[in-house]
């Protein structure tokens, strides 16, 4: 299980929070980040992660690459939605290759709780079958 981990700035700690709480469930995949959303997890849980680029220097698009491979499950990614980033048209490209690739994604907590639990639940196994 590959899963893309992306916060922006007022969002990290949200997301450092979030993958506390859950860390039992992400302790068990493959975590993959940009560079300082991943830097923030792996010194806040201990988790092992991949960190690609920062976001607004390639990390996004970094992360579409994997998603155009078919190599990732899940993407959590927490947008500020209230301030404009200055890699938005890297953002649309990532968010337009998951709905290009099924992947589901999660842009706020309230969808991400929703998809962690279904994870742990075992509801991601038709992602096992579509990558065989
Ligand atoms: P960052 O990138 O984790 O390097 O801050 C996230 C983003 O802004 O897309």
């Amino acid at each position: 299980m590959n899963i893309a981990l992306i916060a922006h700035d007022r969002k990290k700690d949200s997301l450092v929070n979030f993958v506390t709480a859950y860390r039992h469930i992400f302790a068990k995949a493959n975590l993959f980040t940009t560079g300082t959303t991943g830097l923030r997890i792996q010194e806040a849980t201990g988790l092992g992660v991949h960190r690609f680029q920062s976001g607004p220097l390639g990390g996004d698009q970094q992360i579409g690459a994997k998603i155009a491979d078919n190599q990732m499950d899940l993407v959590i990614f927490f947008r500020d939605p209230l301030m404009a980033q200055p890699h938005e048209p890297d953002i649309i490209a990532l968010l337009r290759l998951c709905d290009v690739h099924q992947i589901p994604v999660a842009t706020n907590m309230g969808t991400a709780e929703i998809l962690v639990r279904a994870l742990e639940r075992g509801d991601f196994g038709w992602r096992e079958t579509k990558q065989s």
